[in-house]
């Protein structure tokens, strides 16, 4: 019923090895395999997943397909590690970064170059180089903008770029980029797939063996690979990943219709409301508007700070998609995007009752705006 943890790191043996024999664990285990089989059946893949060490693991992997002097097209709000991560290695490798608003198809078509990017009057010279990759994240970590991917997909692919999408805030569940043209997907396992807050896990899975040799290679010389205990515990989190994402998802939504409706509230984003900017494709897209939602109370950053301070049930810290209800200002981090509004929360919905949850941020919604004589 369970496979296995194994913990050997070296496997007997005397011959020249074959192709999937084992035989030392930094270039595979048959721990891996269970969790990398049931990504890639989540994402409708051909072929095994890649489990690594950490989402990030996973990403600078991936990040490594753009060949050096290459230029790659990243939402301006995807998580801030990505893009830490794509500036510095661009930056050593002679790449460009071009940074976009995901949820604007014409921008991110301008940005791909080539000849989909030309300016109006058709100049061949003055259109941009044309894109070695696009980096998706939908919705985006922390402003929740939802990309519309099988258009992206398309141009991308027209100007010759891989299509790369981070699908750790939609889950599989939510979405299957595979589907929607999606040359790779990547995950933050850490997130809902392990989904307890105990495991930092990543993982990237695609169709395309050449780019499956290109992650295995990136695993085994890079060294970002994933341990045998927390393969395991993310195996048996993802059997409960249907449940936790059903219950997070009802939650986040209830809670995002509550409070727009509150006095003491400035801004609530949720792709599940109608006042999201981006809620109709949203609705068209994906199964489900996700866990994650943003809030500006009262009083701006220090009625923000108080409101965090004033929470009993929700944690105050990072991180998202646990079973318990977290939240935090997402400026208090010097690397967010500085068009992040310093106010803003984000709020990772766990599968809590709705009703308790509600009671505490009710109450600290008040509180803070109370203190800070909003
Ligand atoms: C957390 C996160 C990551 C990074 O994953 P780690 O497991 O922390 O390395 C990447 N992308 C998104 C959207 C995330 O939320």
């Amino acid at each position: 019923m369970n496979p296995p943890v194994v913990l050997s790191s070296t496997y007997v043996g005397t011959a020249p090895p074959r192709p999937g024999d084992l035989v030392y664990t930094r270039l595979g285990t048959e721990t891996w395999r269970p969790l990398e089989e049931a990504l890639a059946a989540l994402e409708g893949a051909r072929l095994p997943g890649v489990v690594f060490a950490s989402g990030m693991g996973a990403i600078s992997a991936t990040l490594g397909l753009v060949p050096p002097g290459g230029v790659l097209v990243v939402p301006r709000h995807a998580y801030h590690a990505t893009l830490a991560a794509a500036r510095s290695l661009m930056a050593r490798t002679g790449g460009e970064v071009r940074e976009v608003d995901i949820a604007d198809t014409a921008a991110v078509t301008r940005a791909l170059g080539g000849a989909l990017g030309r300016a109006d009057d058709g100049a061949r010279d003055r259109a941009p180089r044309p894109a070695a990759m696009l980096w998706v994240e939908s919705p985006t970590n922390p402003m929740l903008e939802v990309a519309d991917l099988p258009a992206l997909a398309q141009a991308a692919h027209a100007v010759g770029a891989l299509v790369v999408v981070d699908n750790t805030f939609a889950t599989p569940l939510g979405a299957q980029p595979l589907a929607s043209g999606a040359d790779v997907v990547v995950h933050s396992v850490t997130k809902y797939l392990a989904g307890h807050s105990d495991v930092v896990l990543g993982a990237a899975v695609t169709n395309e063996a050449r780019i499956r040799d290109h992650l295995l290679e990136a695993r085994t010389l890079g060294g970002a690979i994933a341990g045998p205990w927390e393969t395991w515990l993310a195996l048996r989190g993802l059997r409960t990943l249907a449940l936790r994402v059903e219950r997070s998802q009802a939650n986040a939504l209830d809670l995002a219709r509550r409070l727009e409706g509150h006095p003491d509230v400035v801004e609530v984003r949720h792709p599940g409301l109608p006042s999201h900017p981006q809620h109709a494709r949203a609705t068209a897209q994906m199964r489900g508007f996700g866990s994650v939602l943003t809030l500006r109370p009262r009083g701006g950053r220090a009625g923000a700070d108080a409101l965090v301070d004033a929470v009993r049930l929700w944690v105050p810290a990072t991180s998202l998609g646990g079973v318990e209800s977290s939240l935090e200002r997402r400026r208090r981090f010097p690397s967010e995007a500085p068009s992040v509004p310093e106010d803003l929360l984000r709020l990772s919905v766990g599968i809590e009752d709705v009703e308790d949850l509600w009671a505490d941020l009710d109450q600290a919604v008040r509180r803070a705006a109370r203190q800070t004589g909003a």
